[in-house]
């Protein structure tokens, strides 16, 4: 039975007080029932027995929460099962009381819907006394969506910055300090990077403050593309950014680093990172421009143990740093003892591009249809006297920004070259794949860097695939062709590496004489039990296809993967199912 239509008799019958039948019309031809039911909330009347048990509710509450009275009647425990589960234990708390004290009810909470939504609701009860002497719950609820999410943006623009978005000073305090406490409890340590563009001011100046907020909002996206997920990037306001890198292990993965030393090459890798993103042309409407930033840096636990102080000192490195020169990064206190650590990496790195400590490994690259192994890519490796072989994750981006990317380049060429023709003398017809940073990409001087080391070890460019990134490919798309095509006349062949982690303009793409695209490996990792990842895997393969390309998948660790890639028509895959990447000697035996 539905409620709301209960003859106004049996509400009384059932003791029920507010909703005493009214007997003469007010003017405007409504009764009072009627006005209750039209008001813009929901009237309820409730027993006190038992969390609810609902004798009236008026039928706006069928809007709100998809449930019409009648169902409200039909269950006494409906409302407690229909409370936020965040909510619950709170609402359920306030009602014991109010049964148990008599005392006003007034509680802001969310249903879910039947729909499965959540409404904000206001409700406010009080017990009341019927005629025979027993208490009923008379209450009103008010729908507080409204206010509720002004509450929240403001809660929002208290702790974001409005230009991008991005966590604001207060945010970031706040974060660190839990981050703080966390490493404490772990033994870890926590870097503060300090960002400031240079010469920002200048931008506003000249081409207005339209293309200064655009270029905020690029730097900010670069930020947060170059940091990693668990990262927080933040403004402070002005052109001045913030960086938090949380959970870094004191020591680090170069075994005879001492602890802060760990921590601090981390933190280096990762202002490497920020200056090689800046790098690459800022397009504010159809200016194109060119931004450095200054870095400062600042580590727990060596330099302080609190939020506020780990800022300042980061951001008096970054002002030191930017004294010193633009586009560079100081990490505090530039002391002895940190100079120290980063000539000592500094020589190490100079030391090993002396001694050519590098060492090549090779991995297989299959037909997925029939495991034939139709190429390899070589992969460098850091082969320390003291520290055993390293891989490229621990030395290139700093080589790069120490500007000795370029000699390894050249000693993975020349290698690579007189490698593809030892196996071609014992009758291996290999391709060789390798990979050009982004740094030796824009080099003017690319062409006959890539050209003379193959062709004086007799090496057929055709045999040889150049993988470059795609992020590197779509910074500039069309200098990328021009370049793409002069070495393709000599032969040369072309694969977009790690495909899908930047950003791709499909015209563009189209346009790119590019033989392979290699699926980056994060798509592939999640297959085949991720439908969505299943999806973009499966969209990248029709777009290689339609773009007459070869699709590769990176990173093919399970015969699930392999089953689903090949019938998502994927041609070529790479992977540990086949193998990791090997020394050269182990490669013959592997294709037999
Ligand atoms: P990349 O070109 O995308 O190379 C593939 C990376 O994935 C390699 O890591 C490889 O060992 C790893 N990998 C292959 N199969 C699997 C798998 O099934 N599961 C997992 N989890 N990983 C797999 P590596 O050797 O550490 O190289 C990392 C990156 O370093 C390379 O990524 C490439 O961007 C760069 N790199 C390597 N050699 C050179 C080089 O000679 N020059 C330059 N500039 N960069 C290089
Ligand atoms: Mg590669
Ligand atoms: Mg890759």
């Amino acid at each position: 039975m539905n409620p709301a239509r209960l003859p106004p008799r049996a509400l009384e019958a059932a003791g029920a007080p507010l909703l005493r039948p009214v007997r003469e019309r007010p003017r405007r031809g409504l009764s009072y029932r009627e006005l209750l039911e039209r008001v813009p909330a929901v009237v309820y009347v409730a027993g006190r027995n038992g969390v609810s048990s609902t004798i009236y509710m008026s039928p706006q509450i069928e809007e709100l929460t998809g449930y019409a009275p009648s169902a409200w009647e039909a269950d006494a425990e409906l409302w407690a099962k229909l409370l936020h589960p965040e909510d619950r234990e709170r609402v359920l708390t306030e009602a014991k009381r109010t049964n148990e004290s008599g005392e006003l009810f007034d509680c802001e909470y969310r249903l879910l819907t039947r729909r499965g939504r959540t409404v904000w609701l206001r409700d406010r009860a009080q017990l009341v006394r019927g005629n025979d002497g027993t208490l009923w719950w008379q209450g009103v609820l008010i729908d507080i969506a409204e206010r509720k999410h002004a509450e929240d943006k403001v809660a929002f623009l208290a702790y974001h910055d409005q230009l991008t978005g991005l966590p604001n000073r207060t945010m970031f305090e706040e974060i660190l300090e839990l981050d703080l406490a966390r490493a404490r409890r772990h033994d870890l340590s926590v870097a503060v990077v300090s960002v400031d563009l240079d010469d920002f001011k200048l931008v506003n100046e000249t081409l207005g403050y339209d293309a200064g907020d655009q270029l905020l909002g690029e730097v900010a996206a670069r930020l947060t593309h170059v940091s990693r997920e668990t990262d927080v990037v933040a403004r402070l306001g002005g052109d001045q950014f913030l960086l938090l890198l949380s959970d870094l292990e004191r020591g680090s993965s170069l075994r005879s680093a001492p602890e802060e030393e760990g921590t601090t090459l981390t933190a280096e890798v990762v202002a490497a990172r920020i200056q090689e993103s800046m790098r690459r042309p800022f397009r504010l409407g159809d200016v194109e421009l060119y931004a450095t930033a200054s870095l400062g840096i600042s580590l727990y636990p060596v330099d302080a143990h609190d939020a506020r102080t780990l800022i300042q000192n980061a951001e008096a490195a970054m002002y030191r740093s930017r004294k010193a020169g633009p586009g560079g990064y100081v990490i505090y206190p530039s002391g002895d003892r940190r100079t120290g650590a980063r000539l000592k990496m500094g020589t190490l790195l100079h030391r090993a591009v002396e001694r050519r400590e590098w060492v090549l490994h090779y991995q297989p690259i299959v037909n997925l249809a029939d495991g034939r192994t139709v190429g390899v890519e070589a992969l460098v490796r850091w082969d320390d006297p003291a520290r055993g072989i390293l891989p490229p994750s621990e030395f290139i981006a700093l080589a790069e920004e120490m500007g000795l990317i370029e000699p390894i380049g050249e000693w993975v060429l020349r290698e690579l070259a007189s490698q593809s023709v030892r196996w071609r003398e014992q009758g291996l017809d290999l391709e060789v794949s390798f990979n050009l940073s982004p740094r030796q990409f824009w080099d003017p001087g690319l062409a006959s860097k890539v050209i003379e080391p193959l062709r004086s070890a007799g090496c057929p460019l055709e045999s040889v695939v150049v993988e470059i990134t795609e992020t590197a490919a779509m910074t500039d798309p069309a200098r990328t062709q021009e370049i793409l095509l002069g070495l393709r006349e000599e032969g040369l062949r072309f694969a977009i590496d790690d495909f899908g982690t930047g950003y791709s303009s499909l015209s563009r793409l189209r346009d790119l004489p590019v033989d392979t695209l290699k699926i980056d490996r994060s798509f592939v990792a999640p297959l085949p039990g991720d439908p969505q990842a299943g999806a973009l895997v499966t969209s990248i393969i029709q777009l290689a296809n339609g773009l007459g390309m070869v699709p590769l998948a990176e990173g093919i660790e399970s015969e699930d993967q392999r089953r689903f890639l090949t019938a998502q028509g994927c041609v070529q895959g790479q992977g540990y199912l086949f193998s990791h990447p090997v020394p050269a000697e182990e490669i013959p035996a592997r294709l037999r």
